[in-house]
């Protein structure tokens, strides 16, 4: 789940990383008067949704003045923003951050993140800040210093040293650095962050540090235990079909294909798409509805399915392990039923009490096609898609 800025930046004040003392308002009329409470004489109107790249969407505009304050707020509150990394629907744009303008000498990049192959904390920190980081990594690999935190030590002092170093900052403002490096490592395990992200940390006129952009991702699987930054979530900056998804506890992900996927488990789900590819398909989605299926997640699954135009036909492919296939069974005859499905579903079930299952789909007098196995089910799928 993604914070956004104005958030990012609460929770990187509380943890003693330096940020510009802003203010979020929700309409323009508030912009005057946050501007006032400012008192600066440049300032920035920052749209707030969960996405990078503002700056070049036109969501950061310079203002100097209360009138044009609120202005640029009128002009980005009750749009959405689209930027190259949200593109092509965007987000709402329901709140915007006034914050004062820094003095900016140098820019950095600076992140903290979860290295999966190295499976630990990892800093990426470059001197070439204001430049986006994978332009960056793909030009020039060697302007970027990547820091593994062995988990055994967690943070030292010679971590500190080095991104001092690769960033050139030297003294006071190394002392700085090093102290947002244990900052932001503290942050970053207290919340169960999965990436942070400064981009970009500056470094002012009089040789203050600012992180004027933040960005902090939290792992999902830990909700649990985040209560607190949980009531933070705003599904309005999800698209809509992954935010029913996570309503449903569904893994959905919409790709570019023809061919709806329903599969029980991640790993299947995988395979199912590989095989539909290997006969010359293309998936329409990635849909894993877990392990405890129901006659509900079954029913939701299908309308999140079928909310694609794409879809010309749909493969549900279920291995029933823990659940049972004739439960399955009936799930996928309430979930045709109801939801009025017009396009070829194939259906392959495997495991327990398989033949039941079977035997209820082809009595449901429903237009399934059934198939004997995963590779018959892939190619049937494929054909009934042309
Ligand atoms: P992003 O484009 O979504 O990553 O949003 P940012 O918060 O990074 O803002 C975009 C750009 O605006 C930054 O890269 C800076 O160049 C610029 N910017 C942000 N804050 C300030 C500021 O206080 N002063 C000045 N002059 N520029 C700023
Ligand atoms: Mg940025």
């Amino acid at each position: 789940m993604n914070l956004h800025e104005f958030q990012a930046k609460a929770a990187f004040r509380d943890a003693g990383i330096p940020v510009p003392e802003g203010r979020v308002v929700d309409h323009a009329d508030a912009a005057p008067e946050a501007w006032r409470e400012l008192g600066v004489e440049r300032a920035l109107v920052k749209a707030q949704v969960h996405s990078g790249g503002r700056g070049k969407a036109g969501g950061v505009t310079l203002v100097d003045s209360a009138e044009t304050a609120r202005d640029a707020a009128a002009g980005m509150l009750g749009t959405r923003l689209v930027t190259d990394q949200n593109a092509p629907e965007g987000q709402p744009v329901e709140r915007v951050l006034l914050e004062p303008a820094a003095d900016i000498a140098r820019e950095f990049y600076f992140a903290l993140l979860v290295d999966r192959s190295r499976e630990c904390l990892t800093f990426v920190v470059s001197a070439e800040g204001g430049m986006d980081i994978e332009t960056l990594a793909a030009e020039r690999p060697e302007a970027i210093l990547t820091l593994p935190v062995h988990p055994a030590t967690g943070i030292m002092p010679f971590h500190g040293r080095r991104i001092a170093a690769a960033l050139g900052l030297e003294g006071a403002a190394a002392k700085a650095v090093a102290q947002l490096a244990t900052n932001t490592h503290a942050l970053f395990s207290r919340t169960d962050a999965q990436l942070l992200e400064i981009n970009p940390l500056v470094q002012t006129g009089d040789g203050e540090l600012l992180a004027l952009d933040a960005k902090l991702s939290l792992d999902d699987s830990a909700a649990y235990r985040q209560a607190a930054l949980v009531e933070l979530r705003d599904p309005n900056q999800r698209d809509p079909s992954e935010e029913r998804a996570r309503e449903h506890d569904l893994n959905y992900i919409p790709l570019d294909g023809s061919i709806g996927c329903m599969v029980n488990g991640a790993g299947l789900a995988m395979a199912t798409m590989d095989l539909i590819q290997h006969h010359g398909g293309e998936p329409a989605n990635f849909l894993d509805v877990g392990g405890g299926t129901t006659v509900e997640r079954v029913t939701a699954a299908f309308k999140l399915i079928l909310s694609d135009d794409s879809v010309q036909a749909v493969l549900v492919n279920i291995f029933g392990g823990i659940v049972r296939c004739d439960l399955i069974a009936e799930g996928i005859i309430a979930a045709i039923r109801e939801v009025q499905v017009d396009v070829p579903v194939v259906v392959r079930l495997e495991g327990t009490n398989a033949e039941q299952g079977r035997e209820a789909l082809a009595n449901s007098g429903l237009d399934v096609i059934p198939a004997a196995d995963l590779d018959a089910a892939a190619r049937a799928v494929v054909e009934a898609a042309a």
